[in-house]
């Protein structure tokens, strides 16, 4: 089959706490998932993920995960990636020798690491996906709205805390 034909995505714990719903079926995730995602309703949209179908559990090769310790061992970000993590690495590597892979994570380290392996990456807060929850950095104070990059914590205009609010698209 044509490598172009096909996009699966990469999911790690932060996909489903940001409310990534799995569409399609070619959406990959390791079995350290089910213990990373705690709260009730992020685990309900694991659960009918893997329920219909949507949402498949791979253990990486062994081949990929000493690649991708080496890879990390060199750009440093060894200290900041967990084991499952790296596992989740691991699965995008093997699975980009057959598909396009994207993978759908906030973490930075993982991000980092995905640029590294030229593997595409995309964020669930930053971002946002289709169909799925956006984020307004929104001041606790005056409830001014800030873009999402602005680089500072607290309100320019009244100082208080700047957090993110969860929007429906
Ligand atoms: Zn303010």
């Amino acid at each position: 089959m044509d490598k172009n034909e096909k996009t699966a995505y990469i999911l790690d714990a932060s996909a489903f706490i940001g409310g990534f719903e799995p569409k399609s079926s070619l959406n990959f995730t390791i079995p350290e998932i089910t213990d990373e995602v705690k709260d009730m309703k992020s685990k309900l949209i694991l659960e009918e993920a893997i329920n219909e179908n949507k949402l498949t559990i791979k253990e990486p090769s062994q081949i990929s995960n000493e690649k991708i310790d080496n890879v990390i061992s060199n750009s440093g970000d060894n200290l900041r990636l967990s084991g499952a993590d790296k596992k989740l690495l691991s699965l995008a590597l093997d699975l980009s020798n057959e598909m396009i892979v994207k993978i759908i994570t906030d973490d930075y380290s993982i991000q980092n690491v995905a640029k590294i392996l030229n593997i595409i990456y995309e964020s669930i807060l930053t971002e946002g996906i289709k169909g799925v929850y956006n984020w307004a950095k929104t001041c606790n104070g005056c409830r001014k709205e800030y873009e999402d990059s602005y680089p500072h914590d607290d309100c320019e205009i009244c100082g208080s805390k700047i957090f993110k609010k969860r929007i429906k698209r």
